[in-house]
């Protein structure tokens, strides 16, 4: 077999290849069951004259080359992390490095390049030959080969995941994935509504997604198109995620607080043991509330969420965009969730109705009223289970019925199917409730203590 050597000697990366024998440090981790356990991996480099490592990503059973660990539970993670130590990819030999053009294919780059013979055995792979298949201009291959070929490839997948083509000892590519240690930095911010929670988020420097995750957190509690008043304030605590140094985006909001109207709401993040993320506040409830069922203790369901109905009194096809509940006129209706009335009066077809926003997503729709609960206008606030109306016959129906529609980001979807997809939230109690409390007591004295700093600042001439 070639030695490696020879061919290091003649690349740009010929000094590292003088050092002593060593181990090559990859971080490679393993996603069990959520929990992303960290192993050091070593490619051993050969001082010379030995032919090339075989079993290149070996574990290293000494330990000695294992990059610090990286906090990945989320829900212990708020002790501020140090960045990961410089990671080595610098230091991995590559021969080429290949940008990937407009139009280009792994076959053409490897035909550019002289190493067609290569393509074969990167291609029939299986799953692990698809990022090769559907390569992007922009993304960059970094290879390694001797007169013998191609013996190493590897492409970023994402910013924190690598993949590996290592060619064996014995011919066929062996491919290798490794994720690259995030490394989480936290932030923080506080600011005042003058105009909307996206442009006084953005002035103080959120990012769009940052000020999205925000609103989703207070959205059940808080109406944000309509429902912010100047002087409102807000503050957040959020993680940062570097990657080998470099700025990889936001992870989540760790603890928020948002004063609405002079109502204070806190939310603070929550890691279950399935690994699914929840915010509740401090005293366990949860964030995130779910819709009833039915708006009506009805009798029946006339009809159901159907994008290709008959409809009975127009006889044309249309879609029924709601469900209908049959009962006799009279009954109260119900908001399904608490939000703000955004329209109530009669329109068209729907005789008189109520639109109820709730948050920034969604909207319930109750439609074919006979009157309206005493007292709700347009722009009321109304609470889940509230009575915000009664079943009539007004608009185009062919008997009594609640037609109720909910429409989520103005798309109209299937009430029933909504609601079961999303499980309720439920509220932390015993142990469960203890760890978060345990878990976010540091985020919630450092929320206190911005929120109290953001007073300050307020009322300063
Ligand atoms: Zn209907």
């Amino acid at each position: 077999m070639k030695n490696l050597q020879s061919d290091l000697l003649t690349s740009p990366y010929a000094s590292t290849a003088r050092r002593r024998p060593r181990s090559r440090t990859m971080v490679v981790m393993f996603i069990l069951g959520g929990a992303i356990l960290l192993a050091g991996a070593s490619v051993l480099m050969p001082e010379s004259g030995t032919g090339h490592a075989s079993n290149p990503m070996a574990l290293d059973s000494q330990g000695d080359s294992i990059l610090p660990a990286v906090e990945n539970d989320a829900a212990e993670n708020f002790i501020p992390l140090e960045l990961a130590a410089p990671h080595e990819l610098e230091e991995e030999i590559w021969n080429t490095e290949i940008f990937v053009r407009q139009g280009d294919t792994l076959s053409r780059i490897l035909k550019r390049i002289g190493m067609f013979g290569a393509l074969s055995g990167l291609t029939n792979l299986g799953t692990d030959s698809e990022a090769l298949h559907r390569l992007r201009p922009g993304q960059k291959l970094y290879l390694r080969h001797s007169e013998d070929g191609l013996e190493q490839l590897m492409l970023r997948l994402s910013p924190t995941e690598k993949i590996y083509y290592i060619r064996s000892d014995h011919g066929p590519y062996i491919v290798q994935r490794a994720l690259l240690p995030v490394s989480k930095q936290q932030r923080q911010a506080s600011g005042s509504i003058t105009h909307s929670l996206s442009v006084d988020g953005d002035r103080i420097g959120l990012s769009p997604g940052l000020i999205d995750k925000l609103a989703t957190i207070f959205g059940w509690d808080i109406d944000f198109s309509v429902g912010l008043q100047h002087g409102d304030r807000f503050s957040l605590i959020w993680e940062e995620h570097w990657v080998e140094g470099n700025y990889a985006g936001n992870g989540d909001i760790l603890a928020a607080e948002f004063i609405n109207r002079g109502e204070r709401f806190r939310a603070l993040r929550h890691v279950d043991d399935a690994g699914r993320i929840e915010y509740y506040a401090p005293d366990g409830r949860a964030m995130r509330k779910q819709f009833l069922h039915a708006p009506v203790n009805y009798r029946r369901i006339s009809s159901g969420f159907d994008p290709k109905r008959l409809h009975p009194v127009l006889g044309i096809r249309r879609p029924h965009r709601g469900i209908d509940y049959a009962a006799p006129i009279g009954t109260p209706v119900y908001a399904t969730a608490s939000g703000v009335v955004n329209f109530l009066g009669r329109k068209g077809g729907y005789g008189r109705v109520i639109f109820i926003r709730h948050g920034s997503r969604y909207t319930t729709v109750y439609a074919h009223l006979s009157k309206y609960a005493s007292k709700l206008r347009t722009g009321s606030q109304v609470r889940q289970g509230q009575t915000i109306g009664y079943i009539g016959q007004s608009g185009i129906a062919t008997g009594p019925h609640l037609h109720y529609e909910l429409r989520v980001n103005g798309v109209y979807r299937d009430p029933h199917k909504v609601v079961q997809s999303m499980p309720p939230a439920k509220t932390l109690n015993g142990v469960e409730k203890m760890r978060f409390l345990r878990n976010n007591a540091t985020a919630l004295k450092l929320l206190e203590q911005l929120s109290s700093e953001a007073v300050a600042h307020a009322d300063a001439p």
